[in-house]
């Protein structure tokens, strides 16, 4: 395994062990609305697919050895730099969203409107940060199906999930969420 894949999978530990206590404890939250649609659900498992599973595959067999390109060493690097990024903002993103993040779209009774920490930089940091990761992954896993299969999936998911995101935050939130999208940016911060 080459420095860059080793890098790779000790980002995915660290988003394993920040998001870990945060998908049990919300367990016992009770929620007030759910939409899930079979499409959404596709793309989470195809996520899913491009972001473990196609790795761990190129990790440890060399069934996709027939598709590696191989990029600079500072491309790597960028890479390493991109990743390092993505742990951190979902790091943020976790700390400040609390139990009112869910790996769909849901809202739990207790439902909070966060504007405050990362939340008052960007609108989704979380996504934020997977555009870093799918960035990271196409240089750090240097290869035409385990390296990009992240941006493959998560490009159409991103403008799906956010539309329909905002569509839920504004219905349940309103002018608190109309203002809020006002001043502060999706994934890039409002100068
Ligand atoms: N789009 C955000 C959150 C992703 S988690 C991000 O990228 O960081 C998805 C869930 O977060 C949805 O069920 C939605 O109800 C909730 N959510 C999104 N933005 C929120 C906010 N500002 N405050 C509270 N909940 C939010």
């Amino acid at each position: 395994m080459d420095i860059y894949t080793i890098v790779f999978f000790l980002a995915m530990l660290a988003e394993i062990v920040i998001r870990a206590p945060l998908n049990q404890k919300r367990k016992a939250e009770k929620m007030s609305e759910r939409r899930v649609t079979g499409q959404e659900k596709w793309f989470l498992f195809l996520l899913w697919i491009g972001m473990f599973i196609l790795p761990i595959i190129y990790a440890a067999t060399d069934w996709l050895d027939f598709a590696r390109y191989q990029l600079p060493a500072w491309a790597g690097w960028t890479g390493g730099a991109l990743i390092a990024g993505a742990v951190i903002v979902f790091w943020r993103a976790h700390a400040d969203l609390g139990l009112n993040w869910s790996p769909t779209l849901e809202i739990r009774e207790k439902h909070e409107l966060i504007t405050r920490g990362i939340y008052g930089v960007i609108r989704h940091p979380m996504y934020a940060s997977q555009w870093l990761w799918s960035a990271a992954q196409a240089l750090l896993l240097q290869n035409w199906i385990a390296g990009l299969a992240s941006l493959a999936v998560f490009i159409p998911f991103y403008f799906l999930r956010v539309k329909a995101e905002e569509q839920l935050m504004l219905e349940q939130f309103g002018d608190q969420y109309r203002s809020y999208m006002e001043k502060v940016g999706a994934v890039f911060p409002k100068l």
